[in-house]
């Protein structure tokens, strides 16, 4: 018996005659690159994330990024984001000549620490990025108030909670502008890359519609320095089809997810994922933290458990961002996290039973070994 971290195939399989359906439609009609396909996504989702706007991109790279240069960030600048997270959303901050400024992350949701995002603006300071990492929102409202006090805007990262809530609203809606990336194995993915800029703000919408496609208002007439950073038109219309089905993926999330909470309580030296009073968690990712985890890793591997570790290393130790300046101890939680975080397998087509195989297999490996640093405390 093998357990995957992910199934892609799985999720594919009952939908399969209609994401067929959906791509002859797209291909007899020859609209391959932005157009209606794109546009009927764009208003659907807007609509799921209970936003005025969408504008549909190539990936969730090119959402944060686009969404920035939108903004005016560039050389001179500086974004806050945290270490903790996919290096995409340091990448985007970087690629506009901007200067990506760090802070750690609380230990129980490991998302941005508001109080070390108060400490770290400056008068430099053009737009913060908090990261709802594994399918949790950050704490938008004690960041907001930070923000807007400072008179900065905040791009929420939401690229691992399509349709995460934060006190009942959806992630992505909650700042200036929500970044989505529909990379195939996200809650929301597509058959390749492709992303999404969600906002309240027509200005920004209408500057991301042209420096997506060449800084063009209208063809030829080049208004802005822009990119090709258009969604395609097969994702697009996958997409409008497994839109349909992510609420009930997300609640199967949910399910599998307190399935694992209830299995592992009795073995206090594996931590639980945390989710805050404020939060609708919709589990990208379980997300436990064990003692030894390169060890149980490997070893839950050998028993055809496959778990993933999401981040090894955080940004700011990583041989490409040494150049920030940071180094060991910069970010004590994050770098804590780093260190034992073990990702399960979860994903919709999971069955209870292989949730028991996969709890059952990590309790009997971790009894008996050193307790995580945070269950000690
Ligand atoms: C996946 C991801 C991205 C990047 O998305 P792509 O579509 O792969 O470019 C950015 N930030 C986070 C937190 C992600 O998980």
């Amino acid at each position: 018996m093998t357990i995957p971290l992910i199934d892609l195939q799985a999720h594919h399989r009952p939908i399969r005659a209609e994401l067929m359906a959906a791509l002859t439609e797209v291909l007899d009609s020859g609209q391959f690159a932005g157009g209606p396909f794109v546009e009927q996504f764009e208003e659907a989702f807007a609509r799921y994330c209970g936003c005025p706007f969408a504008v549909g991109v190539s990936s969730g790279t090119e959402a944060l990024w686009l969404t920035l240069l939108g903004l005016g960030v560039g050389a001179g600048d500086e974004v806050v984001t945290v270490p903790y997270t996919f290096a995409a959303t340091v990448e985007a901050i970087w690629m506009t000549g901007a200067r990506p400024v760090l802070v750690d992350i609380v230990e129980g949701t490991c998302t941005m620490d508001p109080e070390q995002l108060r400490r770290a603006l400056t008068p430099r300071t053009k737009a913060i990025i908090p990261v709802h990492l594994y399918g949790q929102p950050a704490d938008m409202d004690a960041i907001l108030a930070v923000a807007d006090r400072h008179g900065v805007p905040a791009i929420e990262d939401a690229c691992q909670a399509h349709g995460a809530t934060y006190k009942g609203r959806k992630a992505g809606s909650l700042g200036l502008a929500g970044c989505f990336s529909f990379y195939p194995c996200k809650n929301l993915g597509a058959l390749g890359d492709a992303g999404a800029v969600v906002t309240r703000s027509a200005e920004l919408r209408d500057k991301l519609r042209v420096l997506r496609d060449h800084g063009q208002a209208c063809k030829y007439q080049h208004d802005l320095i822009g990119w090709n950073g258009r969604m395609d038109g097969f994702q697009a219309a996958a997409l409008l089809v497994k839109l349909r089905y992510l609420d009930a993926a997300n609640q199967r999330r949910r399910l599998l997810a307190h399935h694992y909470d209830r299995l592992l309580a009795d073995c206090p030296e594996i931590v639980r994922p945390q989710v805050a009073d404020y939060a609708g968690h919709v589990y990208h990712l379980y997300v436990v933290r064990v003692p030894d985890r390169d060890s149980i890793l490997a070893e839950l591997k050998a028993r055809g458990i496959h778990c993933g570790v999401h981040y090894p290393v955080p940004i700011h130790l990583q041989p490409a961002w040494l150049k920030l300046g940071y180094g060991p101890g910069s970010f004590p939680v994050a770098e804590r996290c780093a260190g034992e975080c073990l990702s399960l397998p979860l994903y919709p087509e999971l069955s209870l039973a292989q949730v028991e195989a996969v709890a059952d297999s990590l309790k009997q490996l971790v009894r008996h070994r050193r307790p995580a640093s945070h269950a000690l405390r």
